[in-house]
């Protein structure tokens, strides 16, 4: 007997999206058609979708299952405002930037991502890394985000929630709006210098991150700030989520034997912030809440939590980032400079890349970004890419972060399979966890990768990969680390 109430539960959800079939099997990594059999009631999710679609329909995987949906649910409401609000906020900046009909291309991005955004958390987190952006820019300090993959969002960008471009390179005229897309280029940076039709030089922007490495920010937050930042990040807080929760700071004891990691040095302070709903307040009425860590991490999941690193040496400011516009003669001197001071090596693996800059004009800022990201990956370039550069193969088509991975594969296997936005996305994951190099490739995706033509030694390079970085963080790092090295030398 078919079961409808599971079917018309989805579509109802899927329509208050405002997505089609094909939209949400895109994003849960299944086909329009699977999409329709599960609402006709003809068929039920795969357990392993399950998980994915309660997250992009918005609800928990409970309701889902019980096809009840809790309305009364305080935190949903609430987000659910903030929600318009901030969509809003960020498609008047849009229009702004790129006037009234902004190039499909954006408009597009915008559209999916507001899907895969809504009633979700991470926009909530967005919206408030913007305000914080602009009260830093104020006060003369600064704030990167961590662990967080704000840079993979279009929507994060707008509202100023991050200074990764995730659009593919690009000029932009800001003088009449124009905007140009560069073919076969990886960073808008490495473009050369050009001029508008209206005689204004062209800004080069974009580092080509697709929209299908955006992860969920939610739950657990890591900033790491500049100086004194610290406070105007709390004020920040309790201004911004007023209405939807109370903000609290935690205690935490740390105790010899906890096997955590605790900052390094003296110069970085870690704080916690709680972010806590109006009820659960009750439970927490206290400002500082002081817990064992074994306590926390038993509560930790109740509530979101932002961890601020403030490093008491680091002076550098949102101005300073803004004011160098790095221009090909300020990455070449970033270069000059790191190479004299050996700092293309890594401290703990030794990895050593300093010899890669030997003919240093041939490097431009997505070499930089690859070296970075072999920097920070496990063995991405160690007995593994170090062996298919010497043998010749180009430094921008060896595996150096998880968005290559994706990029890569994402327009091979287009070619042979219709949808691949969730596949895709899932092997990114495994190879970036070290799930290949741990359990072996399954045979399937093997196989898939082969008919699609992905080399064999682009998928032996896949299964030697132990740990990838992602690429915002990355252009984050390398972004402060060249005007870093720039202001110290008064170039
Ligand atoms: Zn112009």
């Amino acid at each position: 007997m078919r079961d409808y109430s599971f079917g018309n539960f989805i579509s109802t959800l899927r329509e208050r999206g405002g997505m089609s079939q094909y939209q949400l099997g895109t994003l849960v990594g299944v086909s329009d058609k699977a999409v329709s059999k599960w609402e006709n009631g003809a068929s039920k999710p795969r357990t392993d979708v399950i998980k994915k679609l309660a997250k992009v329909l918005g609800v928990s995987v409970d309701e889902l299952l019980t096809c009840e949906y809790d309305s009364s649910n305080y935190v949903r409401k609430e987000l659910f405002a903030l929600n318009n609000k901030i969509i809003k906020q960020a498609e008047k900046r849009l229009k702004e930037l790129y006037g009234d009909k902004p190039p499909v291309i954006m408009a597009n991005r915008f559209k999916t991502e507001q899907i895969m955004l809504d009633g979700q958390e991470t926009l909530l987190w967005m919206g408030f890394m913007g305000e914080l952006y602009g009260k830093c820019r104020e006060a003369g300090a600064y704030f990167e985000v961590r662990n967080a993959q704000m840079g993979a969002s279009l929507i994060a960008w707008l509202l100023g929630g991050t200074n990764v471009n995730p659009l593919p390179a690009h000029y932009y005229c800001p003088a009449c709006h124009k905007i140009q897309f560069i073919p076969n280029v990886k960073c808008g940076l490495d473009a050369p210098n050009k001029k508008c039709i209206c005689g204004m030089e062209y800004y080069k922007d974009g580092f080509g991150i697709d929209v299908g490495n955006m992860y969920p920010i939610e739950r657990s937050n890591d900033i790491y700030v500049s100086n004194n930042t610290t406070k105007i990040v709390e004020e920040c807080l309790n201004d911004y989520f007023l209405k939807y929760g109370r903000i609290r700071k935690f205690n935490i004891i740390y105790t010899p034997i906890t096997d955590v990691e605790i900052p390094e040095g003296d110069d970085i302070i870690g704080t916690k912030f709680a972010l806590i709903s109006q009820e659960m307040s009750k439970e927490f009425p206290e400002y500082i809440i002081t817990m064992q860590y074994e306590d926390f991490r038993k509560v930790r999941d109740e509530f979101s939590i932002l961890t601020v690193n403030e490093n008491k040496q680091e002076y550098i400011s949102f101005f300073d980032m803004e004011k160098i516009g790095y221009t090909d003669k300020q990455i070449r001197s970033y270069i000059n400079y790191s190479v004299k001071e050996c700092a293309f090596r890594h401290y703990y693996s030794g990895v050593d890349l300093n010899k890669l800059f030997k003919n240093p004009d041939n490097m431009n800022f997505s070499g930089l970004l690859a070296v970075y990201g072999f920097l920070h990956g496990t063995n991405a370039w160690e007995n593994n890419s170090e062996f298919l550069y010497e043998k010749g193969i180009p430094m921008n088509d060896l595996i150096s972060c998880r968005e290559d991975v994706y990029s890569y594969l994402y327009h091979k296997i287009e070619t042979k399979y219709n949808n691949p936005l969730g596949l895709v996305f899932e092997i990114k994951e495994d190879v970036r966890k070290g799930k290949y190099f741990y359990n072996g490739m399954p045979a399937e995706i093997e196989k898939l990768l082969s008919e699609c033509e992905v080399p064999d030694w682009y998928i032996e390079s896949m299964k030697k990969i132990r740990y990838l970085f992602p690429k915002t963080n990355l252009t984050v790092q390398l972004k402060r680390n060249v005007c870093k090295t720039l202001m110290k030398n008064g170039y």
